[in-house]
């Protein structure tokens, strides 16, 4: 049953907000099918081609409706909204986790282009994350005469190399909680609170506490929440009666933190600590997928620096690993952001050569 994939990789590329259009911003990105074209505002003949599995026109077309969504403008539209999103995407994470899949959906960009909006969603938008849980628990109701199924939820925030407990009061103990290395889990968050689910409902509420511990625990030391990494996991156990099969299969959602190159002009110490500790996870994780995207083009690469940073510590088995693995790269249209959009999509390149093993994780009921 094991087989290789490739990491999938998706972009997106969202409307104008509301400052490029006072400024008066040009939009710089095209699509066609998968392929998108970033165009240099300063050169307008540099232009940079990509494909990728996925590409998502998420700019313009689109209206918002009676219950507030945003769709295309007419049927068939060329605007992706959330529900096209998630069926090329979402769908098939349901798919391998119900088939005892490991699965990892990560959201790269840079801040406000566009990854909570994907992975979470605001408002009646709802993101990847919330549909999924929703799906999935449908599927397990669909299936609960041969099949009895348990979810454990858990979420945290990885802050300056220490990891907070979104779930849990406690969790923000000074130094944070510990990361620990087991011979058949590998890396894991002792401690972490994992909160048995079995609805929808109780899974967004879950999302809504940790995002609140999120946001009122970064007001509180003064620091931006664009800085951390947000990582939500979902473990998935389904126990087939008649077979006597134990099916398992771990999901992780990851918001990263924004990909914007820290700018540090004249800021004071906590600062410069703050921006370069949060770079390690990040930094790291580039790191990562560059030596996996060597490997995978068949140069020599003798050590992936997993252990490098507690994001990719976390992340270990879903990049070059034990997972089915997508990333859902986002953009902003603007020419003001050429430069950041242009090096996500280098980055999301990259991504994309990373080839990994996954296989179901199943065995007889104990
Ligand atoms: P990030 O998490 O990357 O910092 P957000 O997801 O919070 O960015 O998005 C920034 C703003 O842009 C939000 O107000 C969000 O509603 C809006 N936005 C992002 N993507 C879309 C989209 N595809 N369609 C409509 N609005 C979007
Ligand atoms: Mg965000």
């Amino acid at each position: 049953m094991a087989g290789k994939d490739c990491v999938k990789v998706a972009v997106r590329v969202r409307p104008f907000n509301k400052r490029e259009r006072e400024a008066g911003s040009r939009c710089v990105v095209s699509m066609s099918g998968n392929a998108i074209t970033i165009q240099d505002p300063r050169n307008p003949h540099t232009r940079r081609t990509f494909t990728f599995d996925y590409a998502f026109w998420s700019h313009s077309g689109f209206i918002r409706n009676r219950d507030g969504l945003f769709v295309a403008e007419e049927p068939g539209g060329r605007y992706a909204d959330q529900g096209n999103v998630f069926n090329d995407l979402g769908q098939g994470i349901l798919e391998n986790a119900l088939q005892g899949y490991n699965a990892t959906l990560l959201a790269y960009g840079q801040t406000g282009s566009g990854k909570s909006y994907s992975m979470v969603g605001y408002g009646p938008n709802k993101g990847l994350v919330p549909t999924l849980c929703e799906r999935l628990f449908r599927a397990v109701k669909a299936n609960q005469e041969s099949c009895q199924c348990q979810m454990l939820f858990s979420m945290l925030e990885i802050y300056n190399e220490q990891v907070i407990d979104l779930l849990s009061k406690g969790g923000r103990s000074p130094g944070g909680l510990r990361v620990r290395e087991d011979q058949q889990r590998g890396f894991y968050v002792e401690g972490l609170r994992r909160v048995p689910c079995d609805s929808a409902e109780q899974v967004e509420q879950l999302m809504e506490q940790g995002t609140r511990t999120r946001t009122t625990a970064a007001t509180h030391i003064n620091a931006n929440s664009s800085r951390s990494h947000m990582l939500i996991s979902a473990q998935l156990k389904q126990i087939f009666t008649e077979e006597n099969i134990t099916k398992q299969s771990n999901i992780n959602l990851v918001d990263l933190a924004g990909s914007e190159r820290q700018r540090c002009s004249g800021l004071e110490a906590d600062r410069l600590k703050e921006g370069t500790a949060i770079n390690v996870s990040l930094t790291t994780l580039g790191n990562v997928i560059s030596s996996l995207a060597d490997a995978a083009l068949g140069k020599k690469v003798v050590h992936i620096p997993y252990r490098d940073s507690v994001l990719t510590k976390l992340l270990q088995s879903a990049l070059g690993g034990n997972s089915r693995t997508v990333m859902i790269a986002t953009l902003s249209p603007s020419d003001i952001c050429y430069e950041e959009s242009l090096s996500t999509l280098r980055y999301a390149e990259r991504a994309k050569r990373i080839q990994n093993k996954a296989v179901v994780n199943e065995s007889p009921t104990e």
